[in-house]
């Protein structure tokens, strides 16, 4: 059977690769995030080729009635939600008594309540099929604090209760959700946070890779977004069927220390 995939934030990065290894599969998938008319013309014939049929929404995670319609979408042309993948996020890099407050809601909203947001609207739809995947694509910054990324870890923080709280009201309908907690991947988030990081610590970029983002990984590798892809495909599988309320580190062994 095939199933229908909401992956928001996925024109880039993580997202993008969670989405094309859905589509892989033939799955349906509905894209989310922003990019030029070309670029999003561009990732959804990528995806296409790779096997699935593709939307692109463009809501933002902001705004809680867009989301809803994200969802109304996707159930309207494609017959429901099977597999929601929460993934769109930002990062702002600034010591707290510098960040601003306006950051900090915009962190808060996109990283946090648009999980919420989606749940809610989705979580309906999964019942009435009593089958349903949910991931929240978190951090090791879910489990673990970094300085100056105060939104961020409180965030991340936040959609691991957010997931465990899902997880108990739907156990009986067939539907898990779960955290996935990657280290670092080299995505654009990740690139544009080097140049603050190093004026907060006042390092070179190339230091700040070695010596801050690198450091924290004992495998001193950046973990891959194609491997985040796979884990969410096992967490999307029937294999994974009783692993629910929980979160799977991906990150090099940065939290076994
Ligand atoms: P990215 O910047 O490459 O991609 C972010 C995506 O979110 C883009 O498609 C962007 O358009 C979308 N987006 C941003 N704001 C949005 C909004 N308001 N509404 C809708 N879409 C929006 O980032 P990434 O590194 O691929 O990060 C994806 C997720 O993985 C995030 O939740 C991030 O916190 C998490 N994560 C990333 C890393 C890492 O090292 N890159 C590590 C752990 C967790």
């Amino acid at each position: 059977m095939t199933r229908t995939v909401v992956v928001t934030g996925s024109t880039s990065g993580i997202g993008l690769a969670i989405a094309t290894a859905f589509a892989a599969k033939g799955e349906n998938v509905v894209i989310n995030g922003f990019g030029s008319a070309d670029e999003i013309g561009t990732i959804k014939s990528g995806l296409e080729a790779a096997g699935g049929k593709v939307i692109h929404h463009p809501a933002d995670m902001t705004k809680p009635d867009e989301i809803a319609d994200l969802i109304a979408t996707a159930a309207s042309t494609f017959g429901g939600v099977d597999v929601l993948v929460n993934n769109a996020g930002i990062q702002h890099v600034e010591k707290i008594e510098d960040f601003p407050v306006d950051k900090w809601d915009q962190i808060i909203a996109i990283n946090l309540s648009s999980s919420f947001h989606t749940m809610r609207a989705a979580i309906p739809l999964m019942k009435e099929k009593k089958h349903g995947r949910i991931i929240n694509i978190a951090s090791a910054h879910a489990l673990v604090a970094s300085p100056f990324k105060s939104a961020y870890v409180a965030a991340k923080h936040g959609v691991l209760g957010l997931t465990k709280t899902a997880a108990l009201e739907v156990a009986e309908f067939g539907i898990t959700v779960n955290a996935i907690c990657p280290g670092y991947v080299l995505t654009p988030l990740v690139a544009r946070q080097i140049p603050d990081t190093a004026k907060a610590r006042g390092m070179t970029e190339e230091q700040v890779k070695s010596e801050v983002l690198l450091k924290a990984q004992p495998t001193r590798e950046f973990v891959k977004a194609e491997e985040i892809a796979a884990l969410s495909l096992y967490l999307a599988s029937d294999d994974a069927r009783q692993v629910t309320g929980t979160h799977v580190s991906i990150d090099g062994g940065w939290t076994a220390a």
